[in-house]
């Protein structure tokens, strides 16, 4: 089961992240390289990278399982402010740089939103940025699967496809967000549906990162609002199937699901139920025990 989640690059970067998801018992992770808001960067050191790769090794963590999430700001699908748009390429292009340095092999790119242009427009727009970030050899861009909150495009599978088929390059793929997926409008109770969907529409291989996370809302209702696991309206028996899925197997899964009371790390406490494939009624009561 290659299992982690989103966890902080500190003053230590990478060895800060790789020492985080350690001491909550995941074997893959996901992090920004600063502020998920804002595209200040610092410049990153080399010998806390090589740190950080000997400690994923003697811990058993493959890079390939080691995610990067582009900030949020970042929108590809809007070129009306001509100037803003390029400062996302130009950013993005560096963050893939940033990537390479780190020895990363994904970063997770939200696909943008069309705010005032058309969403046909905006979806080509998209593809049009891609193809002047995208290199044929380097850092692989996953889009992410969106709820449609507001006028986020890739809010369906075929939107997804319609961007990748406008990208010239076959070195870009997805990432699943579960809560997405159902504010969407999919279920995950019905997975097996979802993923021949997915395989008709996009291709499984396609696939390189699950994002799992419980919704606070109902299918459908296009919001956003990651619950932990088991609290929401997934439920834990989906979200576990989806964790245990054959298909999926070498898919790194990543917990985005929110602190308790906004201070506490719910990771290690759904890491461990996720792998025993058991809830824990005590979930909540557990974190807060363990961290007051
Ligand atoms: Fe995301
Ligand atoms: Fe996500
Ligand atoms: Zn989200």
């Amino acid at each position: 089961m290659i299992l982690g989640c989103h966890v902080n690059f500190t003053n230590e970067q990478l060895l800060g992240s790789t020492k985080q998801a350690l001491s909550y018992g995941a074997n893959a992770f996901m992090f920004y390289t600063g502020a998920p808001q804002n595209t200040m960067r610092k410049s990153l050191d080399m010998d806390l990278t090589k740190q950080a790769w000997s400690l994923m090794k003697e811990n058993h963590i493959d890079l390939k399982h080691v995610i990067c999430h582009a900030p949020y700001i970042v929108n590809l699908a809007n070129n009306k402010e001509e100037e803003k748009w390029q400062f996302s390429i130009h950013f993005l292009k560096q963050e893939l740089k940033r990537c390479k340095e780190l020895g990363v092999s994904y970063i997770v790119v939200h696909p943008g939103s069309a705010v005032g242009i058309e969403r046909e427009t905006a979806l080509q727009t998209i593809s049009k940025a891609l193809n002047c970030i995208i290199e044929e050899d380097g850092v692989m861009i996953l889009l992410e699967t969106m709820a449609g909150k507001g006028t986020e495009c890739g809010s369906s599978l075929e939107e997804i496809k319609v961007i990748l088929d406008g990208v010239e390059s076959k070195n870009i793929g997805v990432c699943l967000d579960t809560c997405h997926l159902n504010d969407a409008g999919y279920s995950i109770q019905e997975f097996d549906l979802l993923l021949d969907e997915v395989e008709k529409v996009i291709g499984l291989e396609k696939v390189h990162c699950v994002h799992l996370n419980d919704s606070k809302n109902p299918m459908g209702a296009h919001k956003d609002r990651h619950e932990n696991i088991g609290l929401g309206t997934i439920g834990f028996s989906a979200l576990s199937y989806v964790v245990q899925h054959e298909k999926l197997k070498d898919v790194p899964k990543i917990l985005e699901t929110p602190y308790v009371e906004r201070a506490y790390p719910p990771y290690q406490f759904e890491i461990e139920s996720l792998k025993a494939g058991h809830e824990n009624p005590h979930l909540l009561s557990d974190i807060m025990n363990f961290y007051k």
